[in-house]
């Protein structure tokens, strides 16, 4: 039986309980297939699974996000074949590795001009800017012209999404954390980078928009960014949670939504909008086709080793990266 090189952890907590465990591999099941991968993505979603905040059953393997080839193809998957260049964003856990076998439902085929690479660093990142654009949209609607709220611009996800907000004709106020991020949020679609460790983001936003806010935020900051980021929306503006970089957003009371506007709120997790094969596929010709395009482009600014992974960590939770990162198995 083949072996692989993966990441396990055997309890939470920081970086150092990464550890790199030689694994069997087996044949792929009904629905499944074997990939060996050439890139993985690294993704915060990675250190809520390594810290505890969403838990895993113990011992467990992490990473979501990978390319590279299909080895071996179980019964009942006919849209790959063996030797097809593949790229997923999917659930279980289980992406940092060399070999394995996982459901086919989320890996679709990447198209010949985009790399390896470029599959690894897009794919969780890219389909969940592609359903936040096209699929969280205020109840007034958005269109060209309207002002919108992107936190951790510079980041992953951020990148990825100004570039595309900027390409549907949105205007994108950034916040990021450091004057080079907020440059480089600029460099890729972002009208106006607040640096909000130095800048009140609300006032700014306000003066921005001559007082009346935008329609959507877009909120993966969390904790640190909640209160503000609700001042911010303009009436029956919309609020979107995806994420909780600095921190899991405190119980709040609906009631609270009323007197800033009657404004809406919504967290959203990617797997519900990837739940089905087509649905997948769908959204990734549509992040694909946003790439090959030239609209979107796939900033790759870090590239460890996967033995490496803990100084990955590390560098993502210590707010060092920008744009997207890879593992190189
Ligand atoms: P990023 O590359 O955006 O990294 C996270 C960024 O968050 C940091 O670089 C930092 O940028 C910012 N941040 C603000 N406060 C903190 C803090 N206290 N600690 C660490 N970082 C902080 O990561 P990803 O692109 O992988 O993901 C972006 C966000 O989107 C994450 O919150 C992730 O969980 C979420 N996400 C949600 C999905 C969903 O479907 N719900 C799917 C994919 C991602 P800065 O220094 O500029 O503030």
């Amino acid at each position: 039986m083949p072996s692989s090189r993966a990441v396990l952890i055997d309890r939470t907590g920081g970086p150092e309980v990464l550890r790199l465990a030689e694994v069997a591999v087996g044949e792929p099941g009904p629905g499944e297939v074997r990939i060996r991968h050439h890139a993985i993505g690294l993704n915060f979603i990675d250190v809520y699974h390594r810290t505890g905040l969403y838990p895993l059953p113990l011992p467990a393997r992490l990473g979501m996000e990978g390319a590279g080839v299909v080895e071996a193809v179980g019964p009942g998957v006919d849209h790959l074949a063996v030797g097809a260049r593949v790229a997923y964003a999917a659930q279980p856990p289980g992406a940092y590795c060399d070999v394995r076998v996982m459901p086919a439902t989320n890996v679709v085929r990447l198209p010949e001009g985009l790399s390896f690479e470029q599959g690894a660093a897009m794919m969780l990142k890219g389909l969940t800017a592609q359903y936040l654009l096209r699929h969280c949209r205020p109840v007034e609607g958005l269109q060209p012209g309207d002002w919108v709220l992107l936190h951790a611009a510079a980041g992953g996800v951020g990148l990825i999404a100004c570039q595309w907000a900027r390409a549907l004709g949105l205007r994108v106020i950034g916040t990021a954390g450091s004057d080079d991020k907020c440059a480089l949020a600029l460099r890729h679609g972002a009208e106006v980078c607040i640096n909000y460790r130095r800048e009140d983001f609300v006032a700014r936003v306000r003066e921005l928009t001559r007082g009346q806010g935008v329609k959507v935020v877009y909120d993966s900051v969390g904790k640190d960014t909640w209160e503000g980021s609700l001042d911010c929306l303009r009436e029956f503006g919309l609020m979107v949670s995806f994420g909780n970089a600095s921190g899991p957003v405190p119980p709040f009371s609906p009631g609270v939504l009323g007197p800033k506007g009657s404004l809406y709120v919504t967290r959203q997790t990617l797997f519900t909008h990837i739940r089905t094969r087509e649905r997948t596929q769908a959204m990734a010709d549509d992040l694909f086709a946003a790439v090959l395009s030239g609209q979107v482009r796939i900033h790759i600014a870090q590239r460890f080793a996967l033995a490496d992974v803990r100084a990955a960590h590390a560098a993502l939770e210590a707010r060092q990266t920008t744009g997207s990162t890879v593992l190189l198995p």
